[in-house]
């Protein structure tokens, strides 16, 4: 199943969310669809697309995204609802958690408590953990909200501050992650870690298998470069033939969107090249493929540029925030 064509028949959130996570005025859902009581499937949401730093990022004053928060994207989130029972998960705990839950509730249009049922953690960079500051004391100090993580990340949040108080608190409540093992959510949900080759500063680095009653969506946000994962044993081809979509680095577009920089040691597989290798794919298998994770200074980012042209010429998509992908 095509599911940019589900995906379509679905409402965009594209908020105006800049990337200190504060709302504008934009509203975060247009239309109702996402509403529709008819949408009885469990689905993923997209709800952000930018690497860890945001888009714009903090720093760049002169980027016109600021003045144009349409164009603004989220940190790459993803979250997981099921209408059968109200129930709604985040795959990580991005700087824009505020708006990013609020979307997540609106999408699942589930019940309001518990504000949510469990969050799986990729890694410990800061665009995929540190929303967690949120579930605090200071914030929803929420009760034994499940984290689902690998051991040297349960091992870092218990051992380093501010993370520890979460812990101490009953904020959270560390749940274990093992490589290839499926964490069964109810009724034929289930998140399974895949480890990827990442730099692993503080912790193990894990994308996931998202599967549904009907469907799975792979998501890999980070991942230093697909030589290294065959290196490793594991072909990303391979992997893409047993889902039905995934979310793939997309980092940087090519080597030269950071003027004055060689970025050919850059840990992250440009968008050039994995269209390259993605290349030889049926169109079928190619269409799976949705970048996300995407730098500030990454073309792909811009509407209607030459480079999301390009990725569509080329039978793929770049991940669009508020978009579905059923289960
Ligand atoms: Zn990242
Ligand atoms: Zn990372």
């Amino acid at each position: 199943m095509n599911a940019r064509k589900t995906i379509a028949a679905i409402a965009l959130l594209l908020t105006g969310c800049r990337s200190d996570g504060t709302a504008t005025n934009t509203p975060a859902i247009h239309t109702p669809a996402i509403h529709t009581p008819s949408i009885h499937t469990p689905s993923i949401v997209v709800l952000g697309i930018a690497q860890d730093g945001g888009a714009p990022q903090a720093g760049r004053f002169d980027d016109p995204r600021w003045d144009n928060p349409a164009q603004a994207r989220m940190v790459a989130c993803l979250g997981i609802i099921d209408p059968r029972t109200g129930k709604r998960w985040m795959i990580d705990a991005t700087p824009d958690f505020r708006r990013q839950l609020t979307d997540l509730a609106r999408a699942s249009a589930g019940p309001a408590r518990p504000a949510l049922d469990g969050i799986f953690l990729t890694h410990a960079h800061i665009g995929h953990y540190t929303g967690l500051m949120f579930l605090g004391h200071e914030s929803m100090g929420t009760l034994n909200v499940p984290v689902w993580v690998m051991p040297r990340m349960d091992a870092f949040l218990r051992a380093n501050g501010p993370w520890d108080q979460l812990v101490r608190y009953g904020n959270i409540e560390l749940r274990p992650l093992a490589a290839g093992t499926k964490v069964e959510l109810g009724d034929g949900l289930s998140v399974t870690p895949i480890v990827v080759p990442h730099r692993q500063e503080y912790s193990e680095v894990v994308g996931f298998r998202i599967s549904g009653p009907t469907r799975s969506v792979l998501y890999i946000p980070d991942i230093d470069s697909w030589d290294e994962w065959d290196a490793a044993g594991t072909r990303i081809e391979d992997v893409l033939q047993t889902v039905d979509a995934a979310y793939l680095d997309g980092t940087f577009f090519a080597n030269g969107e950071i003027p004055g920089r060689d970025m050919t040691g850059f840990p992250h597989p440009f968008i050039t090249k994995s269209m390259e290798r993605f290349a030889k794919l049926p169109p079928e298998e190619r269409a799976k493929v949705h970048f996300i994770h995407l730098n500030h200074t990454n073309p792909a980012l811009m509407p209607g540029s030459d480079a999301q042209r390009q990725v569509e010429a080329a039978g793929m998509h770049l991940a669009e925030q508020g978009e579905r992908s059923p289960l």
